[in-house]
């Protein structure tokens, strides 16, 4: 919705993150190609994706299909927004219109979106505080852990990479969790796989 690319090409960058944290091979780390880059220039650098690292997910053809077509949900988005602006601001009471609703219903949550997960990319990777002492520079914090409903809880992420929940201690609250939680008890999803507590303390 925020027009990330595709599924497929996000989920390569994300798997080859993992495997070169913070080093060269790394499109955006910043402690190897500096600040701009980690948070939106690799983007650009790094416009195709590997697909040996998403064979998995290659079986499926409609993530293989909505990963060309990327853009089509957004741009449906904007129409039907824009229609409805201009169907209300038919109302000579009113000052809405089209363009109005676009800008505060797409364009400026699109950019907030983007920029929060930029950061998960940049920011985490540079200032918060690390409960485990991982191989990367991967931190936990505050800000954008609320921004991005848990994901900034990022070192547990990097130590945990497999865990639907980033929130260690009581305090590192993930959302994002509880709704999976959420979407679990309505069966909708299932097999939530989480770190075992006994590991917590390794
Ligand atoms: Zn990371
Ligand atoms: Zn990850």
């Amino acid at each position: 919705m925020t027009m990330q690319r595709g599924l497929l090409w996000w989920v390569s960058h994300h798997r080859n993150h993992h495997r070169s944290t913070d080093t060269v091979k790394d499109c955006h780390s910043p402690v190897a190609h500096g600040l701009y880059r980690a948070h939106m220039g690799w983007v650009w650098n790094c416009f195709d994706y590997d697909p040996k690292l998403v064979k998995d997910l290659m079986r499926y053809p409609e993530l293989i299909w909505i990963n060309r077509f990327y853009i089509l949900p957004a741009i449906i988005t904007i129409i039907v927004i824009f229609i409805l602006g201009e169907w209300l601001g038919t109302d000579s009471t009113t000052t809405i219109s089209g363009g109005q609703f676009v800008t505060w219903g797409y364009l400026v949550p699109m950019a907030v979106c983007l920029h929060a997960t930029y950061a998960i990319n940049s920011v985490c990777h540079l200032w918060g505080y690390r409960r485990y002492e991982t191989s990367d520079n991967s931190k936990n914090n505050l800000l954008i852990a609320l921004l991005m409903l848990g994901e900034g809880w990022h070192n547990n992420h990097h130590k945990f990479p497999y865990s639907a929940n980033m929130g260690i201690s009581r305090y590192e609250i993930d959302i994002g969790y509880l709704l999976l939680k959420f979407l679990g008890v309505m069966g909708i999803i299932w097999n939530i796989k989480t770190y075992e507590k006994s590991d917590i303390g390794k």
